[in-house]
């Protein structure tokens, strides 16, 4: 039964495939020598199917084959950006049928080039077809009736990222060999996708990621096909910030790899955004195993589905194996770049296809849970070894978006009157159910602040108006200025979506990433919704940009004071005014009638102060208030710090964050590489030693990356012009070491303050910087978060987890200068830590030299998980394990010697997201001094 079932299976496969390869091979006529080519740069004829077998022969447009003397995929080698741009070119000037536009330009100042590709009627009518797609995207401007006459003549577009992430490798030449065959070929399905659709590709979506990563392929990696002995695979930096990230950014949109995408997704509102990865064998066509996103339009869930479900069928009827779906992160988080479609009602989507990381052929192992048969992954792959090319990884991703465009030809109209309808749904919804818009006042502490919010808004199309005068509402009165998101609006669902608080199930699967983006959360402010529909006839103004609330400067001196309403900006204005003596109240106090809260700012009387005092408030938005005298009160000076940021080689990525946060505020910092810090003479460098989160355990932060790679320089050369950007080196590997270790240890006992974030915290708490301090078990270090196997996933089941979620917390040292401009009870942002047990005194016992089991000391927790008063602890997102975690120390403020630690059991500085949390980080910053002069604690008592 079994064999006969078999014979069957492998008859039907050989069936089909005949059937296909002889519609491929008519009416195009091979390429002479491809079809050789291809077969020699394939592992197994199972990994290939008869689409990509071979090159349509053109005489007038130039095959990669013959504009890079060899196939797409060969083994050993990789184009970096200007090859491709320079084939996309070619196409394009060869082609009518293909043009290039510029979408961008990367940090570096590297062109993000796009391809569009369609049949000559289609190119001819691209703005055309562009302002069908826009119409159609907005249902108050296209009535049903005109959507349907529009539709006839309209196309969906479907767009491609290729290798966003540098290290993925394949899908440049993957999409740039589907982008000729779809100029040339005249296959009835090829011509069917030119005449229905228009093709966008963006082949090289992080063009600075990839001429790092070609380099670094020829530099270290080309002709090594050893996997066990392979040599770190990837340049410590793709982007100017940030690494792996670079797929976390579509809420905030902070790097230019993302403005580009977006711009185009709202100027030619494509049907699908496809992003294109390496992580799986051979090919898993994500949609996500749930919990789903309910803001997401349910239809998308459908087409998604039905286009995944379409690209297994067709492979797997090919007899290539190892094509899956469902199986893969949920769908309840759209923060990835191709999230841009999934939150304005297109369909965002994406492929892990299995990469080597390398252009080389090499030995991989099938993981025996991923060589099941399952009803998500009917034709599994072979288990165990497998020879795996670059041509194979080609073949799948080339293969299944053609199944995926040839899907999208033939369900056309369809995917087009669903587009219309999610976007009349959105609004409608607006229209028809409470609420009917948020309110967010302008006046919340920090008008800056609030206006950043609403500018995040605004960058995603979010229409926002203002009040032009007061608004009464049945559920409330709002001042004249409050910011209104009115929500009979296409893209309704994705304001609700980032406006209120995400609500992760309990029981659901294990979440990929964070569960929780909701921005007031993140930016520590309210926005109130309102059921009274009367809102919409109230007088508002459109925002047509981020609003920049002015300053004020009220008097003319000589003493100035800023009062502490919490403003993010005082650390930049701390450095803006970096010249002039800045002192900081302790206590609260009275001036010209008003009250001023601790950690408020004086300034006393200073040449050049009044006009620079003008310059910060217009800059950043600050209010200072002027009086005669400097107030009676106590207060610390506040000297603008030398920071240092240490950035290890073997982890830039969140770290990456912390620059981009420091740069964006125009906030000067040394960048310290792990040389840096072996080198010593920290203390007389910098006063504040910043470092922020690492995924990396605490062997690695020290060790870094292994020795036995080394040297592996990371320097600009002729041969590697993009390597030493933002930082050179001439050996990545090594860590700081036990030396470096020393050296941070010696700036802190020398009256240096560090600054440690998230899993950055294991070094002085863990390394035994400071002491009295244990890691308890329950825990789960940020490293193990997302998508891991079965096994670590049920070792997490029973673990702490705050996989990015905003929960509660309460300061304990309300009277420390890092609590100014806060509450008492506040929230923060936290993904998966360590969890770390109050300090406690040694008990000095000779019958156990490592028992530390005297007495707790909660003198230095300035801040503890968890509100005593008793609301619950997940303001939005979820949590696991939460009692373990409540009552544990949030912030730590260790003495040591004569300098201090301040530990993070969070990371404030998150994809700059959690901008409410900065405030924290700022004011340690800012308020060194007086950090440092604290002299109490457990450390202080046992260390010296
Ligand atoms: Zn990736």
């Amino acid at each position: 039964m079994v064999r006969s079932l078999v014979l069957m299976l492998s008859l039907l496969q050989g069936y089909s495939a005949i059937l296909s390869a002889q519609n491929a091979i008519s009416p195009d006529v091979p390429e002479a020598g491809s079809v050789e080519a291809i077969a020699a740069a394939t592992g197994d004829k199972h990994f290939l199917s008869p689409w990509v077998s071979y090159l349509p022969k053109s005489a007038t447009v130039p095959s990669p084959l013959g504009f890079l003397g060899r196939i797409a995929g060969a083994p050993g080698e990789l184009m970096d950006s200007a090859k491709a741009y320079a084939y996309c070119r070619a196409l394009a000037s060869h082609s009518p049928r293909v043009r290039v536009f510029t979408i961008g330009r990367s940090e570096e100042g590297r062109e993000i080039l796009m391809l569009a590709i369609a049949d000559e009627a289609g190119i001819r009518e691209l703005d055309r077809l562009k302002a069908a797609t826009g119409a159609l995207a907005d249902p108050r401007r296209t009535d049903p009736a005109a959507a349907d006459r529009l539709i006839q003549t309209a196309r969906p577009i479907y767009y491609f990222n290729a290798v966003l992430h540098a290290d993925e490798t394949g899908s440049t030449e993957a999409m740039l060999e589907m982008a000729y065959r779809l100029a040339v070929s005249e296959q009835p399905m090829i011509r069917r996708i030119r005449e229905q659709l228009v093709v966008l590709i963006n082949p090289v979506s992080n063009p600075d990621g990839r001429d790092k990563m070609v380099e670094w392929f020829y530099r270290y990696l080309k002709g090594k096909t050893d996997r066990a002995t392979l040599p770190r695979q990837s340049p410590p930096y793709w982007s100017k910030y940030t690494f792996v990230d670079i797929n976390r950014d579509t809420h905030q949109q902070t790097h230019e790899t993302t403005k580009a995408v977006h711009r185009m997704f709202h100027e030619w509102h494509p049907t699908v955004v496809h992003d294109l990865h390496e992580g799986e064998p051979m090919l898993m066509t994500w949609n996500g195993t749930g919990p789903y996103n309910p803001n997401i339009d349910p239809i998308t869930y459908t087409e998604f589905l039905e286009l995944s479900f379409h690209e297994v069928q067709t492979l797997t009827a090919m007899g290539m194996p190892g094509v899956s779906t469902w199986n893969f992160g949920e769908a309840f988080a759209h923060l990835y770049l191709d999230s841009v479609a999934m939150n304005h009602n297109s369909v965002g989507r994406g492929y892990e296809t299995w990469g080597n990381g390398s252009a080389e052929t090499m030995r991989r192992e099938v993981p025996p849970s991923d060589a099941t048969m399952e009803w998500y992954r009917p034709l599994p792959p072979p288990s165990g070894e497998v020879l795996w090319s670059a041509r194979d990884n080609l073949n799948y991703q080339e293969t299944a978006a053609l199944a995926a465009l040839d899907l999208s030809a033939t369900n056309a109209k369809s995917m087009l009157h669903n587009f219309y309808k999610k976007g009349w749904d959105s609004w409608q919804k607006g229209l028809n159910e409470a609420p009917y818009a948020f309110l967010i006042p302008d006046r919340q502490g920090d008008p800056t602040r609030v206006a950043q919010m609403v500018g995040r808004l605004l960058a995603q199309y979010i229409e926002v108006s203002r009040a032009g005068g007061d608004l009464k509402l049945k559920d409330g009165d709002y001042p004249a200025g409050t910011y209104v998101v009115r929500l009979d609006q296409p893209y309704r669902n994705y304001a609700v979506d980032l406006l209120t608080p995400q609500r992760y199930p309990k029981d659901g699967s294990e979440p990929y990433d964070d569960v929780s983006w909701e921005l007031p959360a993140h930016y520590r402010l309210e926005a109130i919704p309102t059921a009274d529909a009367s809102v919409r006839t109230a007088a508002l103004t459109p925002l047509t940009e981020e609003p920049h609330p002015a300053g004020a400067v009220a008097g003319a001196g000589p003493v100035f004071l800023v009062k502490d309403t919490g403003q993010e900006g005082l650390l930049a204005a701390r450095y803006q005014l970096a010249k002039f003596g800045i002192e900081i109240a302790e206590h609260e106090f009275s001036a010209s009638g008003n009250n001023f809260p601790a950690g408020s700012w004086i300034l006393p009387g200073q040449d050049g102060l009044e006009k620079a005092v003008w310059k910060t408030a217009s800059d950043l938005g600050l209010d200072f208030v002027s009086v005669t005298t400097v107030p009676d009160v106590p207060r610390h000076k506040a000297l603008a710090a030398r920071i240092g940021l240490w950035v290890p080689w073997a982890d830039t990525d969140s770290i990456g964050w912390v620059r981009y946060s420091l740069d964006q505020r125009n906030v000067p910092y040394t960048y310290l590489r792990d040389e840096d810090i072996r080198a010593g003479g920290l203390r007389d460098r910098i006063d504040v030693l910043l470092y922020g989160h690492v995924d990396l355990e605490l062997a690695e932060q020290i060790q870094g990356l292994p020795k036995a790679w080394g040297p592996m320089p990371f320097k600009a050369t002729p041969e590697t012009p993009s390597f030493g950007k933002p930082a050179e080196s001439d050996d990545i590997t090594g860590g700081i070491g036990w030396e470096g270790l020393a050296q941070i240890q010696h700036f802190v006992e020398d009256g240096g303050l560090l600054v440690t974030l998230g899993s950055g915290s294991m070094l002085p708490l863990e390394g035994g910087m400071v002491r009295g301090v244990r890691r308890s078990s329950g825990g789960v270090p940020r490293s193990t978060q997302g998508g891991g196997a079965d096994a670590a996933a049920a070792a997490q089941q029973a673990a702490t987890r705050t996989p990015g979620a905003h929960v509660r917390v309460s300061f304990d040292r309300l009277d420390s200068p890092i609590a100014y401009g806060y509450p008492a009870r506040t929230h923060v942002f936290r993904q998966n830590f360590p969890l770390y047990d109050i300090p406690r005194h040694w008990l000095r016992m000779a019958y156990c030299t490592t028992c530390l089991d005297g007495p707790e000391d909660r003198t230095n927790v300035i801040m503890e998980w968890g509100d005593r008063d008793g609301p619950p602890f997940v303001v939005s997102g979820q949590a696991w394990g939460e009692g373990r975690l409540i009552g544990r120390p949030a912030i730590l403020d260790m003495p040591v010697g004569r300098g201090h630690v301040v530990t993070f059991n969070f990371n404030p500085i998150h994809r700059d997201l959690n901008r409410g949390d900065q405030r924290l980080v700022w004011n340690t910053i800012i308020n060194w001094q007086a950090i440092l002069a604290a002299k109490t604690g457990v450390s202080a008592a046992q260390g010296h």
